[in-house]
Formats: structure tokens, C-alpha cells, sequence
């Protein structure tokens, strides 16, 4: 439909005679997926919502040729029965703090002039020209950056293993292999800003040692593909990636590798083993992949969204970028939201936020003005947080106690028609498609936990097997290979945790 729009926007450009003055520009996505497609205009920044390509002439016409805003156009506030005219001012957006997506429905990504006009490449002609590898690695480890990826792994620790371990050559991967269902913060990064990616993985070459990355991602994102292809093809031309970068001697090219979009090459053994053309299963850590990673060389895993961090970092300092969020998760995350909510889309919001301000005031509360019953956040490696802990900050080690995860930054919300007892067994049936099948616990007991599962949704089980099920769930956790094995049976132990009575309605309807 955008790309309709576009089409109708230009022929009514052209029928004005405006070619000159007037120029509609696709960015990437601006995050608002419940109000799409939507058009900013510039300079003024009026933001007009569920665009569709009938309204292109009044567009031109009223807006650009007489300068009168199309009221029925603009976003319709719930709350306050307002029409609001600009994007800073919509609820949605203002509680947001943009890092990771400073760039995406700002810029046109494809045209290479906004791209640099944007500070794109300062960050890494700062860091060649005034910075040793040492002092880049101290400035992102200082940053308290962690991995976004799902494991929060501080991400200065894992560059510092790199940068120490030897070896004449090493590698940088950018994970873009994003798969939690629910999750798209890491396509819309690569759709929106892919230069952002490919500075922050020359940097990382630059900081570790390392003159060859990889970008692995998933074959289902073709225009993430294009775009990055462009954006590569831009960058070599201008001397910003390949051979002696900005006339400095340092040499970093960036190839594309594709997966076919099984979750667990999401998990860096499983995804370097991918790249190697070998069988994407997971093998056993230490060592680790920033020591013995890519043929056998150290290797530096990031995902995309981490990358995207990295080039604000150099420019603002670490300072800057740990004075946003909390002591022990600095910075931004990017949320999908997503399920019983009212604004779905893609969220960036500082560390330490809660779970109300992103659900009530930048999700605009539950859809048909229903209960908030829990929300399920870290994709299937995740747990469902209930209602009660609606005010706790947002961070990795609280969610961590309270039996979920950040992982990816998929967060579902449920409302009081959701039987939870439904929503684990959905996670469980993901996980069941997706083990490698390498080891028995995972492979086998995940999918005994989900027969126990149906025996319980169909009104069968008994006591017991509850007590089994639980059992089974901490077997599985203490003794599968890889993350997704042992994370596999969180949102079960999360439901049971919280929602028990749920699980023991479907044991006593048998009785
Ligand atoms: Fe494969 Fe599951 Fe074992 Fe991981 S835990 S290696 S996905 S079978």
C-alpha cells in the first residue's frame, strides 16, 4: 500500500507542476503499526495516519499547494478526543528515547547523501583517527552496554575477550537472524538505517582486530537484503568500507550470509556452524565464540540492534550513553508490542521504565478497554509477568527475578480472556518445531511437556500429572545443550508460577 501512495503522491506532484520544490522520500519504518501507513511532512512535521493512496490529492492540494493540514487525517487521540498535528506530540512517541532508531523514518537509507548528512561514518573516522583499540573497547565497555540479543551479555567484556585473544585473523558477525514470533526491531533497523550496522561492525573490526564481518541474516527479510546490499555498495564507493578506510590502512569488508530461518541458528555456535555450511546446531560453551569462533578464529557476535548502539556511543561518549537507563541496563531497548494492545508497533524506551507507562501511555492501554491479565515478554526463551507487577522497572536482572526475560524485546500483552495455560503451550509448540534435535532433553522432553500440556487443555490430566510437568520443566532447563533448550520451559514455569489456578481449572474439569 505505501508503495501506492508513493505512486499517487508523485502523479499529483507532477500534475501541480511541484517536481522542484516537492519530493516524497520512503524511509524505513516509523514504528506506529497500528496507525500505518503514515506520512511526515517536512519541515513542519505533520504527521498524517492510515494514509491511503485516495487521499494523495487532497494531500498535495490542501497541505502543499494552499498550506491548509487535512484535519481528518491527523491522529485522533482516545484519551483527550484531540486531533494532534505533530509526531513529538502523539502519546506514543513522547515517552520514546531514540538510539537504536535515531535514523529509521527519518532518512531515506538508499540515498547515500542524507545517509552521511545524518553523522552517519563519524563515529568510525573518530575512532580510526583518535583512538587505539584499546581506548574504542574501554569507551563501549565504560557505555554499560549489553547484548540486545537476548542474553544481556555486557558487550565491552565480549569485544575485550577479542581484542585479547590471538590470532592473525579474526571475524565480526552481526546476528540478524532475528526470530522470536512477535519480534521485528532488528528487520526495521536494517530496513530503516543498515549504515548504522555496518560503521558499528567496522568499529568492532577496528576494536578487535578483525578486517572480515559477516551479517547472517534470515532470507525472509528481502527488502532488509536490499537495502544492506545498497548500503554496502554505497559505503565501498566512498572509501568507508573495504580496502585502507578513510586513507588510514585499515582494511574491513562486510559479506552477506543468508539463513532459512531456523530459530536456533539465532544461537552463535548454531549461526557460525550455518555460515561454515555446516549443520546449524549449537555445540557446547567455552570455548567461547569471541576466543575459538569461525573456523576455529576468534569471533565477535553482536546482534543488530546492540550494532545500532554503537555508533552514538563513540560520538556522545560512554558518559552520555550510561547516564540513560539504569546502574545495570544502560541505554534504550526496542520492544515490539504487540497482542490486546491498542498502539502495536515498535517502542524505544530508556532502561528502567515500567510496565505501565509503555502499556497505558505509549501502548494506550488494552483494546476494548479490557483487564490487563499479563504480559509476556522474551519470545519463547520468556515467561508471562501478571498484573501485580505492573510498576517494576524494566531491566534485565528484575525481569530475570520475576521468572521472564528481555531476550529480543517481544513483548505480547494479554488480557483477561487469554488462558494462559493456551499461551505456554503456543511457546512450547514453537520450541518443539524449532530444537535442532542434537540433545535428548530438548529434543525428547520438550516434547513430552507439550503432550502433558494437550492432556491438560483437553480436560485428561490428573494431579500427578502436574507434578510431573513441573519436574519435567526443570529437567529439561538443568540439562539441554543450548539456550533454546533450556530456556524452553519458561513460559510454562512462568504460568504455573503465577497463573496456577489456570492449570488446576483444567485438571479438576476432568474430576
Ligand atoms: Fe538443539 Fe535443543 Fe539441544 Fe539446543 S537444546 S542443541 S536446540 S536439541
Amino acid at each position: 500500500n505505501s508503495y501506492k501512495i508513493m505512486e499517487k503522491l508523485n502523479e499529483e506532484i507532477k500534475k501541480a507542476g511541484l517536481q522542484e520544490t516537492t519530493k516524497v522520500v520512503m524511509t524505513g519504518c516509523f514504528g506506529f503499526c497500528s496507525e500505518g501507513p503514515v506520512i511526515e511532512i517536512v519541515p513542519e512535521h505533520v504527521f498524517y495516519v492510515k494514509v491511503s493512496p485516495e487521499d494523495a490529492e487532497e494531500i498535495i492540494k490542501s497541505h502543499i499547494v494552499e498550506g491548509k493540514v487535512v484535519d481528518r487525517l491527523l491522529y485522533d487521540a482516545p484519551e483527550t478526543k484531540e486531533r494532534i498535528k505533530n509526531k513529538k506530540d502523539i502519546p506514543f512517541y513522547k515517552k520514546q528515547v531514540k538510539i537504536a532508531l535515531r535514523n529509521c523514518g527519518v532518512i531515506d537509507p538508499e540515498d547515500f547523501e542524507e545517509v552521511l548528512g545524518s553523522g552517519a561514518y563519524t563515529a568510525l573516522g573518530k575512532v580510526l583517527t583518535e583512538m587505539t583499540p584499546e581506548e574504542t573497547v574501554k569507551e563501549v565497555t565504560d557505555s554499560g552496554l549489553r547484548g540486545r540479543g537476548g542474553g544481556g551479555f555486557p558487550t565491552g567484556r565480549k569485544w575485550q575477550t577479542a581484542l585479547r585473544a590471538k590470532g592473525d585473523i579474526k571475524y565480526v558477525i552481526c546476528n540478524a537472524d532475528e526470530g522470536d514470533p512477535g519480534a521485528f526491531m532488528d528487520r526495521a533497523i536494517l530496513e530503516g538505517d543498515p549504515h548504522s550496522v555496518l560503521e558499528a561492525m567496522a568499529i568492532c573490526g577496528y576494536a578487535t582486530g578483525s578486517n572480515q564481518g559477516f551479517i547472517y541474516i534470515r532470507a525472509e527479510y528481502p527488502l532488509a537484503v536490499q537495502r544492506l546490499k545498497i548500503a554496502i555498495a554505497h559505503a565501498e564507493e566512498a572509501g568507508l568500507l573495504g580496502k585502507n578506510i578513510l586513507g588510514t590502512g585499515f582494511d574491513f569488508s562486510i559479506e552477506i550470509k543468508y539463513g532459512a530461518g531456523a530459530f536456533v541458528c539465532g544461537e552463535a555456535t548454531a549461526l557460525i556452524h550455518s555460515i561454515e555450511g555446516q549443520r546449524g546446531e549449537p555445540t557446547m560453551k567455552p570455548p567461547r565464540t569471541s576466543e575459538k569462533g569461525l573456523w576455529q578464529r576468534p569471533t565477535c557476535v553482536n546482534n543488530v540492534e546492540t550494532f545500532a548502539n554503537i555508533a552514538p556511543i563513540i560520538n556522545n561518549g560512554a558518559a552520555w550513553y550510561s547516564s540513560i537507563g539504569t546502574a545495570k541496563s544502560a541505554g534504550t531497548k526496542v520492544f515490539s508490542l504487540a497482542g490486546k494492545i491498542n498502539n502495536v508497533g515498535l517502542v524505544e524506551v530508556p532502561m528502567g521504565i515500567s510496565l505501565k507507562e509503555i502499556i497505558y501511555e505509549i501502548g494506550g492501554g488494552i483494546k476494548d478497554g479490557k483487564e490487563l491479565k499479563a504480559v509476556q515478554t522474551g519470545g519463547p526463551s520468556g515467561g508471562c509477568i501478571p498484573n501485580s507487577f505492573i510498576d517494576i522497572p524494566i531491566e534485565y536482572d528484575t525481569l530475570t527475578e520475576i521468572g521472564s526475560m528481555m531476550g529480543s524485546g517481544g513483548m505480547i500483552v494479554l488480557d483477561e480472556d487469554n488462558c494462559m495455560v493456551d499461551v505456554a503451550k503456543f511457546y512450547l509448540e514453537f520450541t518443539v518445531d524449532e530444537s535442532c534435535g542434537k540433545c535428548t532433553p530438548c529434543r525428547v522432553g520438550n516434547k513430552r511437556l507439550l503432550e502433558l500440556l494437550n492432556k491438560i487443555t483437553e480436560g485428561k490430566a490428573t494431579e500427578e500429572d502436574l507434578v510431573n510437568m513441573e519436574e519435567l520443566c526443570h529437567t529439561i532447563r538443568d540439562t539441554s545443550l543450548c539456550g533454546l533448550g533450556v530456556s524452553a520451559p519458561n513460559p510454562v514455569l512462568s504460568t504455573l508460577q503465577y497463573f496456577r489456578e489456570e492449570y488446576q481449572a483444567h485438571v479438576n474439569e476432568k474430576t
